[in-house]
């Protein structure tokens, strides 16, 4: 039996960040103004273990919040100790964390080799190095490509994070970037449409007119070839929509953007209702019947039932069905 996965998500705001990417809140956030201490990280994961069957799942620990490498080396340490005490005593699998490309050098990676880390994400948001400069990410596309391939050296799983929507990005620029995502043999990735927060760069430009942020439609859009690409290479998809700052949690930072709950869901339902027209080749729609494996079901038949709803209004009968016999990405149409 596979067993079923769980990170344990401890969050490291980046409050010391001396970089400046315009999309980011995390150094002007108030309230909460530190990291968690070890004690409260290790609430965090005794919180998390109570309810976990070690023999049925795999617990990685993992440390969000966009640039590990990036604090005090004591902090990395103290922390990766902290995460290994658990593996040691079997109660956690592995470690990953996000990080930005410019902080992976071969000795930052080799100081972790005393510690169970298995993924390291890295957040390229664009393979374009005009994006990025717009962006005021302080780093190139090549330093991701050269990050991406010594995490790969020296044996890591390599997971790669982009944005969409950035200022000055545009469909061709996204696809590119995830081309070469694929291309870097990341085996994960996270998409970010960009949303624009309260207190941030991104914000004052918004709101001198000077950036214009994607609708949820033109951000759906952008998403579908990128899904697709990355299905095709068989990299996981970890995540889908929200911000890299895991803080965005309530509308009370949302100034403008792209937001929606069920993001990923509404890609996935109009690649399906796509994929379903395209299978379509019969003029006379009387009596539909649209057949799909089961774990695709749900989104054939759309978020809130949009696509049934679609449909239904093209013919007289429909009904919708699970079938595993068929393969995963298929469709299959009958007319009586
Ligand atoms: S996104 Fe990360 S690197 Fe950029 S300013 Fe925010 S905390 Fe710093």
């Amino acid at each position: 039996m596979m067993k079923k996965h769980i990170s344990i998500p401890i969050f490291l705001p980046q409050y010391g960040c001396v970089n400046n990417c315009v999309f980011c809140n995390q150094k002007t956030i108030t309230g909460k103004t530190r990291n968690p201490s070890l004690e409260e990280a290790t609430n965090i994961i005794d919180t998390w273990l109570i309810s976990v069957d070690q023999s049925k799942t795999y617990v990685e620990i993992a440390f969000f919040g966009g640039n590990f490498l990036g604090l005090p080396k004591s902090n990395q340490i103290n922390y990766l100790s902290l995460a290994q005490s658990y593996i040691d005593k079997g109660l956690v699998d592995s470690i990953r964390f996000s990080t930005r490309p410019d902080t992976i050098s071969e000795e930052s990676l080799l100081n972790l080799s005393h510690f169970s880390v298995k993924n390291i994400e890295i957040g390229v948001q664009s393979m374009d190095d005009e994006v990025l400069n717009q962006a005021g990410r302080g780093h190139t596309a090549e330093d991701s490509i050269k990050a991406a391939k010594l995490i790969n050296e020296m044996g890591y799983q390599l997971g790669m994070q982009m944005m969409v929507g950035l200022p000055g990005d545009d469909d061709e620029k996204s696809l590119q970037t995830a081309q070469k995502i694929a291309e870097c043999q990341a085996i994960q990735t996270r998409i970010y449409p960009v949303l624009v927060l309260k207190n941030t760069e991104l914000a004052d430009l918004f709101m001198s007119n000077k950036y214009i942020p994607l609708s949820i439609e033109a951000a759906i859009h952008r998403c579908i070839p990128l899904v697709e690409l990355f299905n095709e290479n068989k990299i996981k998809i970890l995540k889908l929509g929200l911000h890299p700052s895991e803080s965005f949690t309530s509308n009370k930072e949302l100034l403008a953007g792209p937001y929606h709950p069920s993001f990923y869901q509404l890609v996935l339902s109009k690649i399906w209702r796509d994929k379903i027209i395209q299978n379509i080749n019969n003029q006379e729609l009387n009596h539909l019947k649209i057949a799909v494996h089961s774990k695709n079901i749900n989104y054939a038949i759309g978020y809130n039932s949009e696509n049934r709803n679609y449909f239904k209004s093209l013919c007289k009968t429909l009904t919708f069905q699970s079938n595993d016999s068929l393969d995963i990405d298929k469709v299959e149409i009958r007319y009586h």
